[in-house]
């Protein structure tokens, strides 16, 4: 993958990540209600419905809601089940069940400052090799974002992530990406999930980046559904998907998605 200008990527200012903080403390709370709501026999259009419901009482907008073309994204989060990796459209035909993999991605814009998070979570119960998949892919996130300290670089994040999937043989997802945030949902930089220590964009106080691995239980490979939007494992294999909104400061990245 080729790394774009530095000159592209946008420092914020504190008052610009306070927007941005504001978008994500929405985005925690909805997904807290979302994970209390995700049961046997609900349906992803369900959640969705609720998620959009409370991002707009938050006086704020859902971001994915009409993102693209070919066609507009129709839902206000995205839920991906079992061999779905992202991009799953929400709809009142899908009924999750007992020991399904479901991941949750979910966008807001709040006086025109972006977030965006997702989560995995397992309905009821699921054997030992499930569960493994998705704690790790979680501490590939936390790891990718422990690496995004100021004058580290984005091949330290990759590494950082890649490292933890390659600990328990997981495919890596690579054509999709984790990528700066900020008055646009995808800004630059593209942040790759592998990478080479030392190399890349060097990170800056004031980047703002949605760190997003995607790990599978079995290989890297992926495809885009016929729907134009459901990217799904090759394979058939699980997957999960874990994000954050952070923000580099001087002391260190700051989660701006969790509470
Ligand atoms: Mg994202």
């Amino acid at each position: 993958m080729s790394m774009r200008t530095p000159g592209a990527v946008t420092i914020k200012r504190p008052s610009e990540i306070d927007r941005m903080r504001g978008a994500g403390a929405i985005l925690a709370g909805i997904l807290e209600v979302l994970h209390a709501e995700l049961r046997a026999g609900v349906t992803t259009g369900d959640l969705d419905a609720i998620a959009e419901r409370m991002i707009r009482d938050a006086g704020a907008i859902p971001s994915f809601k009409g993102y693209g073309t070919n066609p507009p994204f129709p839902g206000s989060i995205c839920a991906s089940v079992n061999d779905e990796v992202v991009h799953g459209i929400p709809s009142p035909r899908r009924r999750v069940a007992n020991g399904d993999v479901v991941s949750i991605d979910i966008g807001c814009i709040l006086d025109g400052w972006h977030a965006d998070c997702a989560r995995t979570w397992i309905v009821g119960s699921a054997p030992r090799e499930v569960s493994d998949l998705v704690d790790a892919t979680r501490r590939g996130m936390e790891a990718g974002i422990a690496a995004a300290r100021p004058g580290q670089r984005l091949g330290d994040v990759g590494h950082a992530i890649e490292s933890v999937a390659r600990e328990h043989g997981y495919g890596i997802v690579r054509p999709f990406v984790g990528h700066g945030i900020g008055r646009s949902m995808h800004e630059d930089p593209q942040v790759p999930n592998y990478g080479t220590p030392g190399l890349g964009l060097q990170i800056e106080a004031g980047m703002c980046f949605a760190i997003e691995p995607m790990f599978n239980l079995g290989g890297d490979d992926v495809f885009v559904a016929d729907d134009n939007w459901t990217v799904r494992t090759s394979d058939g294999s699980l997957s999960a998907h874990f994000e954050n909104t952070i923000a580099v400061t001087e002391a260190g990245p700051e989660v701006l998605t969790e509470r």
